[in-house]
């Protein structure tokens, strides 16, 4: 029975009630009153139900899609501004027990290099990772409990955050690894993590079942459950995700959206990002060889609705797009992107792009420079900003000023701050060029005058050199 309460996998993502959706989204894709008041609602700028998100989804009037690209730019506008976070995936392992059929990393693959960096490694990635400018990390790793035990993932992020090279310094870690034990979760929050973020691949729990056919990774509700158990270790910012292309889009959206109401309906606080993956060429793995994948029109589409329908939650799309899909979704709804990332364990301190490890082909291999120019010259904000975890900013401390849309007034402010930084520190002179007109017409633009005048202030204590490391 369908129940977003519950905490057993299979009653807060319920099979029928998802069939039940897509049945009752089929039955009115030409309805235009109903989707006429489903816009209306998601105008209040509160969210929509997966069934009347649903609904959306399958309408296919191309006025109606317009209204909702529309609105979904405006929504994204209201709740973010025009800041987009930066942040870069750190792949410390490759190792890997479990058998995905989508991801190279797989058990039985016996052709890919098996790595896993050791802490002396992790110190030259971190160093060449800073020197490129970012602040912000996605810990990656394979499950393998004797290889990569959940000690060495500790480890390591104590090495990450240690690691003070010039002006550099990562202040957020947030961790991409298998689902694990409350004591596990709470060991990750202790060590300082910002966001534990865990994609579900599927929610179509037989084709789930068949896609994770061996390893603990197979355990559907172990996996699917593991967001409640971060929360009782402690996580309040859990991310959500769902890699395209495995099962029916229109699925997985409904599960993805009753996964976010069940985060909401358990523990008072939605997913604190979503991202939107889509299985891309890997060694070993031809996208083509599954059914499901969907076009760059379709994508779009998703990312629009997600925005409108979870308007306070972030949203991350990663270098697997191309800069021109890129481009088209951050418009829609997108507030993080990946910059200059390697997939490989090892990567960054190669000089050429090394594909013995590596997990998937990124589509943007732009350097970090050429992307915050490239965001720049789109009057986007490149924010470098870590501050809300390390000010307690997290959960629904989080939600509540995002609701009611205050944390412009952190955000802002320190998005300007640390992309000062990143121009003084790492910037070309063409790039810096650009940011310094940009920071100069948007700090005219910070409604608050008190608000201004500390920006104002912080920024000239920047150019002296003085670091204050709470944004
Ligand atoms: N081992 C961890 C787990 O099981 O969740 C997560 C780390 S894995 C490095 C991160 C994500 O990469 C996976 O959750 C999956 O969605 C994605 N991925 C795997 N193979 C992929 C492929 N061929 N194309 C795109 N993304 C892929």
């Amino acid at each position: 029975m369908y129940d977003p309460k519950s905490l057993v996998a299979d009653d807060f993502i319920n099979h029928e009630e998802v069939l039940g959706t897509l049945d009752y989204a089929e039955k009115n894709k030409d309805n235009v009153k109903l989707i006429d008041s489903i816009i209306e609602k998601a105008k209040l700028r509160k969210g929509l139900s997966h069934r009347e998100a649903s609904v959306l989804l399958a309408c296919e009037i191309p006025e109606k899609i317009k209204e909702i690209y529309a609105l979904a730019e405006q929504i994204k506008k209201d709740f973010y501004g025009n800041r987009i976070v930066i942040f870069a995936p750190l792949y410390l392992s490759n190792y890997c027990v479990n058998g995905c059929v989508y991801c190279p990393y797989h058990m039985k693959n016996k052709h890919i290099a098996r790595k896993k960096l050791t802490q002396e490694e992790v110190k030259k990635e971190v160093i060449a990772l800073q020197d490129m400018g970012h602040k912000r990390l996605a810990i990656e790793a394979g499950e393998d409990p004797v290889n990569n035990p959940i000690e060495y993932i500790l480890d390591c992020i104590n090495t990450i955050y240690s690691i003070k090279h010039k002006n550099g310094a990562i202040r957020r870690v947030n961790v991409n690894i298998a689902a694990t034990t409350v004591e596990n979760y709470r060991k990750l929050k202790d060590a300082g993590i910002g966001t534990y973020i865990l994609f579900q691949e599927t929610y179509h729990k037989e084709s789930y079942l068949k896609l994770h056919p061996t390893g603990p990774k197979h355990d559907y509700n172990y996996h699917t459950e593991a967001m409640d158990r971060a929360m009782e270790g402690g996580i309040d910012d859990v991310g959500l995700g769902v890699l395209f292309g495995l099962e029916l889009y229109k699925y997985e959206f409904a599960g993805l959206l009753m996964h976010a109401e069940h985060l909401e309906a358990v523990h008072g606080v939605g997913p604190h990002t979503i991202s939107i993956p889509r299985v891309k060429r890997a060694d070993d793995i031809d996208p083509g060889a599954f059914d499901n994948g969907i076009s760059d029109e379709i994508f779009a589409k998703l990312c629009a609705l997600i925005r409108i329908s979870v308007p306070y939650t972030g949203m991350i799309v990663s270098t697997r797009e191309s800069q021109e899909v890129r481009e088209k979704v951050i418009k829609l709804g997108i507030s993080q992107v990946s910059g200059a990332s390697r997939t490989s364990v090892g990567g960054y301190s190669e000089d050429e792009r090394p594909h013995d490890t590596e997990q998937f082909d990124v589509s943007d291999q732009r350097t970090l420079d050429e992307v915050v120019r490239w965001l720049m010259n789109m009057d986007y904000i490149p924010s470098f900003c870590t501050a809300c975890y390390r000010e307690g900013r997290t959960g629904d401390r989080f939600m509540s000023l995002c609701k009611s849309r205050q944390i412009q007034n952190c955000c802002h402010p320190n998005a300007l701050m640390t992309l000062k930084e990143y121009l003084m520190d790492y910037a070309s002179a063409e790039t810096r060029v650009i940011g310094e007109k940009l920071i100069k017409s948007e700090l005219e633009n910070i409604p608050k005058d008190k608000v201004r005048a500390v920006c104002r202030d912080h920024l000239e204590k920047i150019e002296q050199g003085i670091r204050d490391f709470r944004f």
